[in-house]
């Protein structure tokens, strides 16, 4: 299918037109939740936010895997890399290039680099574990984030490294799923009417990976791609829904996403890890969120290895309100130190850090709104 069709102007002006339509006919404010972050791109750099009707609000939800990861574990990895040193191991550490710079109290993995270590920015896992095959004497850690489409290829290259024997490369696994998130902003008050659903995690875990949602609160859902006219018809979908008084979850991506999903990569995730209550950055505990490895791959989690206490640390700088961004409350500009003592270049927080972050997307594409 011809790409050009999903960005294609005339088509989004008629979903545009439905929109009002439906959204004329609702007549009452519709809060509309996605929970990812190229949703957000997709949404910010095409300034679809501007053009729906006034009764109609897309807030962004919890959507950067970068974003959520707890400054503990950051911090508490960081004093493996010393303790490693202390007792005469030299570890190199991968990581992804937005993670390498996310804030936190006792500073960054950057900063980390600065002292000496070595801490090396990867593009995937795959690249962390080629790193491991070349240099065989070192142990190699791949601090591990990422939301069940990055968990896919971990799997993957886990699987691998154990079926080799490969015993110097490990991760530290901070991989979560979407769908609880979802479930404890529900939990924790956040009001919406209907939910977008993010099309790559949808690939992994299907459509039917976020049934229970619909079913068990009464959201209805649409799975949507990742242009502006399959975000434009997402919305068009469920205004539809919502307008007609449907409970129900719909595919607009369905030239990807599968009812089942990927099962054959949801296999390799649930043949790894244990689904464990996981600490999510200003969102708390969030039960049943988290992975981690099982305990017959427990030698492939650098933790077993190196103990460490994760200290205690704040999770936002003061003024920060990411918590609340993450949650779908409030938008970047409501921040008063958006694009003032908070940028891209001088980040305060986690939302401004990674191309995901909801603030960092604002910032970058100039959203007033
Ligand atoms: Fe936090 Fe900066 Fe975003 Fe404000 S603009 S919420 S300080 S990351």
């Amino acid at each position: 299918m011809e790409l050009s069709i999903f960005q294609d102007r005339e088509l989004a002006q008629k979903i545009l037109q439905g929109i009002r339509r439906e959204a004329k006919k609702i007549g009452r404010e519709v809060k509309l939740m996605h929970v990812c972050g190229t949703h957000e791109d997709t949404v910010t750099r095409s300034g679809i936010r501007s053009l729906l009707p006034e009764n109609v609000k897309v807030m962004s939800g919890p959507g950067c895997p970068v974003c959520i990861t707890p400054a503990e574990d950051i911090a508490a990895m960081m004093e493996i890399m010393r303790k490693a040193r202390e007792e005469g191991e030299e570890i190199i550490l991968t990581t992804f290039g937005d993670m390498y710079k996310i804030p936190t109290a006792v500073g960054s993995f950057a900063d980390l680099k600065s002292e000496g270590f070595d801490v090396r920015i990867v593009y995937s896992i795959y690249d962390s574990y080629k790193i491991a095959l070349k240099e065989k004497d070192k142990l190699v850690v791949h601090f591990s984030p990422g939301f069940e489409t990055t968990t896919a290829p971990a799997a993957g290259i886990l699987r691998e490294a154990i079926e080799k024997g490969i015993d110097n490369f490990k991760i530290y696994s901070v991989h979560r799923l979407t769908p609880p998130a979802v479930e404890a902003l529900i939990k924790q008050g956040t009001v919406f009417d209907g939910l977008i659903d993010p099309g790559h995690v949808s690939t992994i875990i299907g459509v039917k990976g976020w049934e229970y949602i619909t079913k068990e609160y009464g959201v209805p859902q649409v799975v949507a791609g990742f242009e502006p006219v399959d975000f434009l018809m997402g919305i068009f979908m469920l205004l539809r829904m919502i307008r007609k008084g449907e409970v129900k979850i719909e595919n607009q991506y369905t030239r990807v996403v599968k009812y089942e999903g990927n099962v054959e990569a949801q296999k390799a995730i649930e043949s790894l890890f244990d689904i464990v209550d996981a600490k999510w950055r200003a969102l708390g505990v969030i039960p049943k969120s988290g992975l981690e490895l099982k305990e017959e791959y427990k030698d492939y989690e650098v933790r077993t290895f190196y103990k460490v206490k994760p200290p205690e640390l704040p999770e936002l700088e003061k003024g920060c309100i990411c918590g609340a961004v993450l949650r779908g409350l409030a938008l970047p500009t409501q921040c008063p130190l958006f694009g003032k003592k908070c940028t891209p270049r001088n980040p305060v927080g986690p939302c401004m850090v990674s191309y995901e972050g909801t603030c960092q997307i604002f910032y970058k594409y100039g959203a007033l709104f």
